[in-house]
């Protein structure tokens, strides 16, 4: 039973270790964590309960129902996407395996695939698992953790098969805008490099519309985008995600995916179809008040004097390490020891995120306000 190297050389996720500490301790104030505060919207719950009730336990197709697929495929036309509910949308436990499939599907051994860093922590393991070679982009504070051909460049993205990344992102919270995704899209199509696009953030965005890089000329074909039901609708324990691509690479993930899942939680899909169908007004709610939290956050930071960028989405900000600290892992585990405020130091989301850290603030406003109390007294004791 001895594990195997792929799994020996894969380091337990960063985030993980600061949960354990956090765990031991009373009175934490978590702004650890990667998921929403709040319950998943009535009427979906409602749904879940009521197929229950009328026994639909049984498996599903594999991509998923077919009434769920057709609802994606509506949906995504908020982004300017077209796909065909039946060749085109698969639906998977969590976006997780969305990915995860992808990578298996998509990636063969030795391949290179770009990933633009700092980013959320499973790119790096799925693409090790399925094969390939992760190859760091690290993006720059300076461009406020934006994807740029410059960074893609440099870190010579050229050769990559494929290239993943994730905006609104997980851990920066930075947004790109079409006109942003346009010159990413160029150097794609000008190295024949496809895309994984991580989009499972897109209804939390606070200053403009969310956009998709396979909305862009010659991108459709290369691109399978993810997205989900954990954040806009607050569902992650419910395990619903999804991918649309062109039909040959979501039939791969579907060849991997019947044999791995065979099909998405069955629960979760009747939840989810009234979650697209009905729960609108509960997610402008949930944005809403993220935007709140965000606005506080931020102006709490520069209150302290810690420098942090406008994050515009997702519900993280990223503030750099502040004066007189200069390692972030040294920054979080003096913080949770003296204040009780956890907070994950940015290196644990790959290159480019060291001298930050990640705090989240999918978090109550009572909390968030305790947390930056607390935050403000420990730096300016050290100043
Ligand atoms: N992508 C990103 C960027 C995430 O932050 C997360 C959850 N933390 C996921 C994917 C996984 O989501 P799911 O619950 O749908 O598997």
């Amino acid at each position: 039973m001895t594990p195997s190297r792929r799994v020996q050389e894969t380091p337990p996720s960063g985030i993980r270790r600061f949960f354990e500490l956090a765990e031991e301790m009373d009175d934490v104030i978590s702004l650890g964590v990667g998921e929403p505060d709040f319950t998943a919207p009535w009427n979906a719950r409602e749904a879940a309960i009521a197929s229950l009730e009328r026994g639909r336990t049984s498996y599903t197709a594999n991509r998923g129902m077919r009434e769920l697929r057709e609802r994606i495929a509506d949906d995504a036309e908020r982004w300017n996407l077209s796909y065909d509910p039946d060749e085109e949308v698969i639906v998977t436990a969590g976006a997780s395996e969305a990915i995860d499939a992808a990578f298996r599907a998509l990636v063969n051994p030795g391949d290179p695939v770009a990933v633009a860093e700092p980013c959320y922590v499973s790119y790096d393991p799925g693409v090790r698992f399925a094969g390939g070679e992760p190859l760091p982009v690290p993006t720059r504070a300076a461009d406020e953790f934006k994807l740029t051909p410059e960074v893609l460049r440099e870190a010579g993205a050229e050769e990559a098969e494929l290239l993943v990344y994730c905006y609104p992102n997980n851990p920066t919270g930075a947004t790109m805008s079409i006109e942003e995704l346009a010159p990413v899209a160029e150097f794609c199509r000008e190295h024949d490099i496809g895309v994984l696009s991580d989009e499972i953030y897109a209804d939390l965005t606070y200053t403009e519309d969310h956009a998709s890089i396979a909305a862009l000329p010659g991108m459709r074909d290369r691109t399978v985008v993810f997205n989900g039901f954990s954040k806009s609708y607050a569902m992650t324990g419910l395990r619903l995600g999804y991918a649309m691509g062109p039909a040959g690479a979501i039939e791969a993930m579907n060849r991997i995916h019947q044999y791995t899942m065979l099909s998405a939680p069955t629960t979760a899909q009747y939840a989810a179809i009234e979650a697209l169908d009905s729960c609108g007004d509960e997610v402008a709610e949930m944005r809403k008040q993220y935007d709140r939290r965000r606005q506080f956050v931020l102006s709490r930071f520069e209150e302290m004097g810690v420098d942090c960028f406008e994050a515009t989405g997702a519900f993280y900000v990223f503030p750099e390490v502040p004066d007189p600290w200069t390692d972030a892992s040294t920054f979080a585990e003096e913080l949770l020891e003296a204040e009780s405020v956890a907070m994950v130091p940015g290196d644990a989301f790959g290159s480019g995120g060291d001298g930050h850290l990640r705090a989240s603030y999918a978090t109550g406003l009572e909390e968030l306000k305790l947390a930056m109390s607390r935050l403000e007294r420990f730096v300016e004791g050290a100043r």
